[in-house]
């Protein structure tokens, strides 16, 4: 089975263009009443039929025994040889690739000869407004005083770019993009030759994110037929195959990342996002299905429905929960933007959710929700705007919160927890926190850009406020826990110590 489903299924008359009726009829007429223009400019969208028209229309021209309704018969020699594209009297020049130059030049010289085989000698000018000047100008002349045998199809996508020389030439159509139903419909007859199933939920994906280009519909259509032949029913397309195909996240992936968020298990959820990683899925897309997933939660659990079975997550969750976690994902979807390190920000939900977190956390639940513009009011669920204020850090609260700082990034960053531990907060100043640590190399490692993202956001999760974070070497601030030695040791390989010149053992020497 032939897997290029759009030139497989290209149209071949005038009556297969599926939503151009207002062009196909009229071009029709004008074959069928030997009407013809010299030349003719389609303009539209990607994957809307241009081409396909084109080339129709170029049969229709030519055809040996053309239909009395003027479709093309599509059996001559001279049809066939179109549609097998070795037909002599038809010139294709694509101007996106190659700017035409060359192509243009000759044109003009060979203009002047007869069609070798049939009526009309065509030319198909695709993306014509990426011409060069130069070209514009010797396809302008040609346009002046065309030879009878010769008709020009220009096609664009950005007609705005052509100049006024031009268009004032051309007979003009315009293609407008299929709609939903429209695309469906080609979907749907397509499928059915190839004798495939698909589920409703993967036809919508597909119809949708086609955004009314039949080419792309046809071509999205292919890459998750082709992806999943190795699946169990390798005849019918399932809604997460072609969320996969179109890097729109499965339901179970949400489901697995917030159960195990919910239920403070960090390891498993570190693999969920290690998973969204690996998978290369986009994560502002996820953020936004995970917020539509909670939406529909929340609207559930309001009207008391049970969604337990298609979100086990929700399962015991109160609105208040809802609420925070829509909360939560929306500051993810907010920082997701001004980050280079989007796994980051997923992994910075870890502490948050942890149970560590939120033992301790009331504080910081109360905290937060000042800077929130949103918070809950009570059990009467009204939902109250209440605005921020500045929040300023301040040392007793970073020294009393701060071994929480330092346990909320272990799940993140262990070779950083390993520094940490061993850090003292000494003073603030103008949100600069001053920490000190036993050795250079600590302040080396603290003070990389990553390391401060990671400290830079938990400190903002726990004390409402960014702060730029400075060391101090202090070698009085000897590490008390042995644990933090041990998994430095244990964590930097034997060739990375040689290579980036650290000398761990001489680091510890002194302990
Ligand atoms: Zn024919």
């Amino acid at each position: 089975m032939s897997r290029v489903l759009y030139r497989k299924y290209r149209a071949q008359n005038f009556d297969e263009l599926i939503g151009q009726e207002h062009i196909t009829k009229l071009l029709k007429n004008a074959v069928r009443k030997e009407q013809l223009s010299h030349a003719y400019l389609f303009v539209g969208s990607r994957g809307t039929g241009k081409t396909s028209t084109a080339r129709i229309l170029s049969k229709a021209v030519n055809c040996l025994d053309l239909k009395k309704d003027g479709n093309p018969c599509n059996k001559c020699e001279i049809c066939v040889s179109i549609t097998n594209g070795n037909f002599l009297d038809l010139i294709e020049i694509d101007a996106a690739s190659n700017r035409g130059i060359d192509q243009i030049r000759e044109l003009k010289e060979r203009i002047e000869f007869a069609p070798s085989k049939g009526k009309y000698k065509i030319y198909i000018i695709d993306e014509v407004h990426m011409l060069t000047n130069e070209a514009f100008n010797a396809l302008l002349k040609t346009l002046e005083e065309p030879p009878s045998h010769i008709i020009f199809i220009l096609a664009t996508t950005d007609v705005h770019k052509l100049p006024a020389t031009i268009l004032s030439r051309c007979q003009r159509y315009d293609f407008r993009l299929g709609t939903e139903l429209e695309i469906e419909k080609v979907l749907k007859s397509v499928l059915k030759s190839e004798k495939l199933k698909i589920e409703d939920e993967a036809l919508k994906l597909v119809v949708r994110n086609a955004r009314g280009s039949y080419r792309d519909a046809l071509s999205l259509l292919d890459v998750i037929v082709n992806s999943q032949l190795q699946s169990k029913d390798p005849q019918k397309i399932t809604e997460d195959e072609a969320r996969a195909v179109l890097g729109i996240p499965e339901v179970h992936m949400v489901n697995d990342l917030l159960s195990a968020l919910l239920k403070g298990e960090s390891k498993k959820a570190l693999e969920c996002i290690k998973e969204l990683e690996i998978k290369g899925t986009n994560l502002v897309q996820f953020t936004n299905f995970t917020l539509e997933i909670l939406r529909g939660v929340l609207v559930s659990k309001i009207s008391n429905e049970d969604i337990t079975k298609e979100y086990p997550f929700a399962k015991d969750l109160t609105i208040k929960e809802i609420l925070s976690l829509i909360k939560e994902f929306l500051d993810v979807g907010r920082n997701l933007k001004t980050t280079t390190n989007q796994i980051l920000i997923f992994q910075m939900l870890i502490p948050i959710f942890s149970e560590d977190t939120k033992q301790e956390g009331d504080s910081t639940i109360k905290r937060e929700s000042k800077r929130s513009s949103t918070i809950l009011e009570g059990k009467s669920e009204k939902i109250e705007v209440i605005h921020s204020d500045v929040v300023h850090l301040e040392i007793d609260e970073v020294k009393e919160n701060w071994k929480r700082v330092v346990n909320s990034i272990r799940p993140i960053n262990t070779h950083l927890y390993a520094f940490l531990n061993s850090s003292k907060p000494v003073k603030v100043k103008r949100n600069e926190l001053f920490i000190e640590v036993p050795f250079k190399f600590y302040k080396d490692q603290i003070e990389s850009p990553a390391s401060r993202d990671v400290i830079s956001e938990i400190v903002f999760k726990i004390f409402g406020t960014h702060c730029k974070l400075s060391c101090c070497v202090n070698e009085n601030t000897k590490p008390k826990l042995q644990s933090s030695a041990d998994v430095v040791l244990q964590n930097v390989p034997e060739k990375s110590k040689k290579e980036e010149g650290i000398d761990i053992e001489a680091v510890f020497a002194g302990m």
